[in-house]
């Protein structure tokens, strides 16, 4: 039997619908009785939405700009500086 934890840990697979079909029918069946885990998948559910929806373009271009810059200047310490086009 799913716990409310193992939920937990299995939940945004669930949204995302990439369980396996026995997997899936047990979260089903656990959301049937447990009015906490539905809740919870219900605000997931609603808070994925929002991140896939309009809102998030532009805080997405932040983090990407930062992990590029990231990735740049690691790559730039591990490389010597008199490569051509500089
Ligand atoms: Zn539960």
């Amino acid at each position: 039997m799913l716990m409310c934890r193992d939920l937990a840990g299995i939940a945004s697979d669930y949204i995302d619908g990439e369980l396996s079909f026995g997997q899936s029918v047990s979260v089903k069946m656990h959301l049937m009785m447990c009015k906490d885990c539905r809740s919870f998948i219900g605000n997931l559910r609603m808070s994925t939405r929002l991140m896939q929806g309009h809102s998030s373009a532009q805080a997405d271009d932040e983090v990407i700009d930062r992990i590029r810059q990231r990735v740049s200047s690691a790559l730039q310490e591990r490389q010597p500086p008199s490569g051509p086009g500089q």
